[in-house]
């Protein structure tokens, strides 16, 4: 890939800014050094080579149920060991979730493929890339990573400031330009990348907030845990037709908490 590096914007800093795809680059001006914070070569304990542990787990999550060849693809492209700890490495490529800092944690990839696999089953992702997606809790950045190869836009919105900014200096190096990082609250949505083709949560909340419902394009498809009447997260997908929105709800999960505010 020879594309340059995506500009992480503040979400407050994007509101005062209109351009759609535009946001103000927050990280300009930065001193390079402090932002390569990535291994330089394969992870000890994975051999020589990381792209055979990922074909591994790859082809793991297909014999899973896994339909999409594009989201297999972008699974083996993007090398989940760097994001994260370097101590935690070797367990990169285990169906894990990994702490990210923060108290928040990486969604163990079979989690991650089952939602983008759901994301590419809606409507409008039968006619080719996904046209803009909303993810609600970058996180460390894996998820908005692989959703670079698998959308023309990708809108990635954090409420800690911490993690906002590992994602910021882990993705630098990618040079994944469709991805925008915003800081703010996901629970209201980013009305200005709206509407999307995709939403997908990473964090789950007690109901799917109206705004994703709002800002979700017809014939697309939401992707949410969200807690249910015994207390317990299930997955929850949510269609916007021509008539109306369809929801329906799949297995149980557990995320980390949807918060509200910015920390
Ligand atoms: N997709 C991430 C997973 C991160 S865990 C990855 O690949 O690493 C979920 C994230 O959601 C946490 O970082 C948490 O801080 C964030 N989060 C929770 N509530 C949020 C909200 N209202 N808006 C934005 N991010 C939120």
């Amino acid at each position: 890939m020879s594309r340059r590096p995506g500009f992480p914007a503040r979400l407050d800093k994007a509101m005062q800014s209109p351009p759609r795809g535009a946001l103000a680059p927050a990280a300009q001006g930065k001193p390079l050094a402090r932002a390569l914070p990535i291994l330089p070569v394969a992870p000890a304990g994975l051999g020589m080579d990381s792209a055979a542990v990922r074909t591994r787990m790859v082809q793991k999550l297909a014999a899973q149920g896994i339909q999409s060849t594009q989201v297999l693809a972008a699974m083996g492209t993007i090398e989940r060991h760097r994001f994260v700890d370097s101590a935690l490495v070797n367990q990169a490529y285990e169906d894990t979730s990994l702490p990210i800092g923060l108290g928040q944690t990486i969604s163990k990839p079979s989690v991650v493929a089952r939602m983008l696999d759901l994301l590419l089953a809606a409507p409008l992702a039968s006619a080719g890339p996904l046209a803009r997606v909303l993810e609600i809790g970058t996180g460390c950045g894996y998820q908005a990573a692989v959703l670079s190869l698998l959308a023309r836009e990708v809108y990635s919105i954090e409420r800690l400031r911490g993690l906002h900014d590992k994602a910021r200096d882990l993705l630098r190096p990618l040079r994944l330009p469709n991805v925008h990082l915003l800081l703010g609250d996901g629970m209201a949505g980013f009305e200005k990348g709206a509407p999307y083709a995709g939403i997908v949560a990473a964090a789950g909340g007690e109901a799917v907030p109206q705004a994703w419902c709002d800002q979700l394009a017809v014939g697309g498809r939401l992707v949410a845990p969200t807690q249910m009447a015994d207390g317990k997260q299930a997955l929850v997908v949510i269609d916007r037709t021509a008539q109306g929105l369809k929801q329906s709800v799949l297995e149980a999960v557990h995320f980390v908490p949807l918060k509200s505010g910015i920390a």
